[in-house]
């Protein structure tokens, strides 16, 4: 009588606990794990890698009140909010650095193919792609190969650009980026312009007192009177190379004290043997001038 009032009663259940909290009952195990594994932990989906819950799922079993009902659906719900996706994408990377992020490993594939064509030799960097796992999808999905493509292909050429730039301003593997002083060219190097011999250096007519700039990074070897060059300044930049500042209304340098590329050293004035106020600009490597407007006012 009384077992079967518990057949009537009663039916075989499990309780589902998650992480120590009881979510509910479940009838059929089996199903029920068939269930998690297909539509959570083997989900399918664009560049899921894999899946995992975050915590233990235990089962209990259990006899329950007939009428009580089990809330299956419920269940397997929140499993997939403990839940964690992991995504796959494909990094380009520029010199080991992860750059731009693109979602199949072909499209990475032929971007960085057609990137290394470009600038792999002449910039002598290494474009790669390495597999990198996010949580977040938007970490890949935001980025269309397009998208990827102009911002790679924008940042090599600004490295381009700026390499260039370097090996343009380098003298003698001397850096030498910053203008002296803004003015209008009034001689050239090698003008003969009441001159027995070429004009060894460049003159830039300025107002008295503008300011003069360091070419590049040096030691100060002159600052004072110096002949026909008035008061002048030399900077020493190693490797051989020197620069020249004549004709300076005013000097703020010292003898042995050591400049910063772009710092102010002097001022254009019009002393020694000159007929206005203007900067003489000589570069010298190993004493031997050369045309300053190879490095500045190229085109001026
Ligand atoms: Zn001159």
């Amino acid at each position: 009588m009384i077992i079967a009032i518990l057949i009537i009663k009663y039916k075989p259940a499990y309780k589902v606990i998650l992480g120590g909290e009881d979510l509910g009952y479940i009838e059929n195990k089996k199903e029920f794990e068939k269930i998690i594994d297909e539509n959570i932990l083997n989900k399918q989906g664009e560049n899921i890698a894999f899946v995992t819950i975050n915590k233990d799922l235990q089962y209990e079993f259990a006899f329950i009140d007939d009428e009580n009902e089990t809330n299956e659906q419920e269940i397997i719900n929140k499993v997939e909010l403990a839940s964690t996706t992991t995504y796959t994408s494909y990094a380009i990377t520029i010199n080991g650095e992860n750059k731009e992020y693109v979602s199949s490993k072909e499209e990475a594939e032929n971007l960085v193919e057609e990137m290394k064509k470009q600038y792999e030799e002449k910039l002598q960097c290494e474009i790669g792609i390495v597999k990198v796992y996010t949580e977040n999808p938007e970490d890949w999905k935001t980025d269309t190969i397009e998208i990827a493509k102009t911002n790679i292909n924008n940042q090599l050429e600004d490295k381009l650009q700026e390499k260039i730039k370097i090996e343009e301003s380098t003298v003698n593997g001397v850096l030498l980026a910053s203008q002296p002083v803004t003015g209008i060219i009034s001689s050239r190097y090698g003008d003969r312009e009441s001159r027995s011999s070429g004009h060894g250096g460049l003159d830039i007519a300025a107002p008295l007192g503008t300011k003069i700039y360091a070419c590049g990074d040096g030691t100060i070897v002159q600052a004072g009177p110096y002949g026909g060059y008035g008061n002048l300044v030399i900077i020493d930049h190693g490797n051989g190379v020197q620069t020249y500042y004549g004709h300076c209304s005013k000097i703020y340098v010292k003898k042995g004290q050591t400049v910063k590329s772009g710092e102010n050293i002097a001022a254009v004035g019009s002393t020694g043997d000159s007929t206005g106020p203007h900067l003489h600009l000589e570069i010298r490597i190993n004493g031997t001038r050369i045309n300053p407007q190879k490095y500045f006012y190229k085109n001026k």
